[in-house]
């Protein structure tokens, strides 16, 4: 019934305490061991209901315990983020990432943001300077991936923060297109987690085509 009880890690523990929280939110007390325990995830969660730290945590202590990854050598200038955050606005990104920097504190976790709207070049910088764990908008990453600036082929975890907005914004075939550059070799070992406020047609045919044997939490 506390962070305290979830084995997190040393580091993201210490974090979360000096962040203040110590009740998990509804959606954090099961999300969090669902995908700690490996399963992919679609879960129900309004803005307010502590949705980011329910993908960060697990994301971050993941990498944390990860194998130290080989990264294929770098091409002229391609990163490899192990995790996407995909987000419907700059606004929203900015948020994540803010909170995602203030959750690997001192855990060697390299978060980095892209957004659109915004000039490319610092953005650029903050890549090339590496990154694990990238937060975007769909639009923004497509032209990323488009000039070979960021690889998505050794994502591990990959969480979608109001796909329901998303799509409402148009972004599906954004959307599909990044996550096809996912689909490479090695196979399976992707670990996705989907959220969403309502859940029309459209976002459980978004969720049987990217995640595999999940588990839906409603709260
Ligand atoms: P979110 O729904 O992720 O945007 O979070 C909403 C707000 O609640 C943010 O300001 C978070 O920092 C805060 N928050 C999230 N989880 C907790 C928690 N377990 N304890 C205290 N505050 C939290």
């Amino acid at each position: 019934n506390t962070f305290a009880e979830i084995d997190l890690g040393e580091a993201l523990n210490q974090n979360i305490r000096r962040c203040k929280y110590v009740k998990p939110t509804p959606v954090q007390r099961h999300a969090i061991p669902i995908s700690l325990g490996g399963r992919d995830l679609m879960a129900c969660a309004q803005t307010g209901s502590g949705k980011t730290a329910a993908f960060c945590f697990p994301i971050i202590s993941g990498i944390m315990r990860g194998q130290p990854v080989q990264r294929p050598p770098r091409g002229v200038r391609t990163v490899y983020p192990l995790a996407l955050v995909l987000s419907p606005t700059r606004e929203l990104s900015m948020q994540i990432h803010e909170e995602a920097r203030k959750f690997s504190y001192q855990t060697g976790v390299r978060v980095v943001v892209a957004y659109g709207g915004a000039p490319i070049n610092q953005q650029l910088r903050d890549l090339e300077r590496g990154v694990d764990i990238l937060v975007a908008t769909p639009g923004r990453l497509v032209d990323l991936l488009e000039r070979a600036r960021v690889s998505l082929q050794m994502i591990r975890y990959l969480a979608l923060d109001e796909a329901d907005r998303m799509l409402d914004m148009g972004f599906e075939p954004q959307i599909r297109k990044i996550v096809e550059q996912m689909d490479m070799p090695p196979p399976g070992v992707r670990q996705t987690m989907l959220f969403s406020a309502t859940f029309p047609k459209e976002i459980q045919r978004l969720a049987s085509d990217f995640l595999s044997n999940y588990i839906f939490l409603a709260v």
